[in-house]
């Protein structure tokens, strides 16, 4: 048996009535429905303004994290430059 009613949610942003669904809504189980109160579309679009709002500061955080990434896989990311530069080397010798 399939279910086949169709729920429908207010979104509490733009006020769209939209169906209850991942094409829709993100999922957030915190909430009522598992779904979040505010469309994906508003999602985005406060995403998007948030970065714009923020786009300092969330560079300014990533190039620190990846200072620190850098820090602590420094040997890894080494080691796997080299082999990969080798790998490309050995290819490059074929021809
Ligand atoms: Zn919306």
């Amino acid at each position: 048996m399939k279910f086949t009613t169709t729920l429908t949610k207010v979104c509490t942003n733009c006020g769209i009535e939209k169906e209850v669904s991942e094409k829709y809504f993100a999922r957030d189980k915190r909430s009522k429905y598992g779904f979040k109160s505010t469309c994906k579309e508003c999602n985005k679009i406060y995403r998007k303004q948030h970065y714009q709002d923020h786009k300092k500061d969330i560079r300014e955080k990533q190039n620190k994290y990846l200072h620190q990434y850098y820090q602590e896989h420094r040997e890894k990311i080494l080691e796997y430059k080299k082999q990969h530069y080798l790998i490309k080397k050995g290819e490059s010798n074929l021809f």
